[in-house]
């Protein structure tokens, strides 16, 4: 082993986690609290002469304690107290002050300015190095706790983030981004249980793509994806207010949720729907209503009664879709006009 190493295992340079500021005018007091501390290996000792200078040196050393004079010129100490008490990066460090004399007013005046302990100069050594490692351990054991929580609080955010945006995956259709089936049912029975409580109306319009065998047919599927995600986003285009739903249905299947709405607004949308698809000009030669792709559409709209189900509602829509189909396609029928 070489001279060095010898030298640094016989004085490990162990880390000073306790950092000491004092605030005192007179250099003197400053000298006596360093030959106190110069011994011990875990605290380090700054001293600042002129308080002006006490905050931004606390801030700068990672004070642990302050060690804090009460009479200074230009500033009073409880004054100093109260500054450092209501700086952020200050607010919490301990500080101790040193008084000259025990006088319980001064003492009772320090501690509700925020002061944590008060000394009589010059303590004893013993007495003073037990109170520096005392508060300075609460402390940092504070600063720990502070980072933990902040740590846990920041996962916590993560995990909340991650779980909405797979709550907001899980209810999305992954190839036209409307909402899917899941949604759809969820959405549904929500509002039907909100039109019977509110007694109100509720609309449906069911829509299916007309032809789209033969376009799939005619363009390969690649090419029917490419067409149901437009078709999607001109359906999606569609809703207004914040409780109307557009979602895939299945297939080339689509549907709507129209709250609020009468037979007359939800026949209003339908024909809005079909229009917007028919202007997207999609090119199907396949198709014997037109050569561009179309859609057909059943709406119906009910106020519903205690016991009705949702099932109820998307029959009468689907039956309104089939009655679409047989007439012509690319139109709209209302489930009222058939008579049920
Ligand atoms: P109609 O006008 O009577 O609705 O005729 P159609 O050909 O559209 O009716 P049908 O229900 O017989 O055909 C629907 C076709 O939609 C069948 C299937 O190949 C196609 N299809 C369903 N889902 C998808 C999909 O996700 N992607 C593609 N490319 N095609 C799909
Ligand atoms: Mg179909
Ligand atoms: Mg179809």
């Amino acid at each position: 082993m070489s001279p060095e190493n010898l030298q640094a295992d016989e004085a490990p340079s162990e880390k000073k986690n306790i950092i000491v500021l004092l605030v005192d005018d007179q250099a003197i007091i400053a000298e006596g609290i360093r030959k106190m501390l110069e011994t011990e290996n875990d605290i380090a000792f700054h001293y600042c002469p002129d308080p002006a200078d006490a905050i931004e040196k606390a801030t700068e050393i990672h004070a642990t304690i302050i060690l804090q004079d009460l009479v200074m010129p230009d500033v009073d100490g409880m004054t100093l107290v109260r500054f450092f008490r209501a700086n952020t990066d200050t607010s919490d460090i301990p500080i101790i002050v040193l008084s000259s004399k025990e006088d319980p007013e001064i003492k009772s005046d320090a501690f509700s300015n925020g002061a944590n302990d008060y000394l009589v100069k010059l303590p004893a050594k013993i007495e003073l190095i037990a109170r520096i490692r005392s508060h300075s351990k609460h402390y940092l054991m504070k600063i720990e706790r502070d980072a933990t929580f902040l740590a846990l609080k920041e996962m916590q955010n993560q995990l909340e983030a991650s779980n909405a945006e797979l709550q907001r995956l899980s209810s999305i259709d992954g190839l036209t981004e409307l909402a899917n089936r899941r949604s759809f049912d969820e959405t549904l029975d929500n509002e039907l249980n909100r039109a019977i409580r509110e007694q109100t109306e509720l609309s449906l319009i069911m829509i299916d793509i007309d032809f789209f065998k033969p376009f799939n047919d005619t363009y390969g599927h690649q090419g029917g994806d490419d067409c149901l995600k437009q078709v999607a986003n001109a359906i999606g285009g569609v809703a207004r207010r914040p409780a109307d739903l557009a979602a895939r249905y299945g297939g080339e299947e689509f549907s709507f949720i129209l709250p609020l709405t009468d037979t007359n607004g939800a026949l209003l949308i339908g024909e809005k729907l079909r229009s917007a698809v028919e202007e997207l000009q999609i090119p199907h030669e396949g198709s014997k209503v037109k050569s561009t792709v179309t859609i057909s559409l059943g709406c119906a709209t009910i106020t519903p009664g205690r016991d009705t189900k949702p099932e109820e509602l998307i029959a009468r829509a689907d039956k309104a879709l089939y009655h679409a189909k047989e007439n012509g396609r690319n139109q709209v029928v209302p489930a009222e006009s058939l008579g049920n």
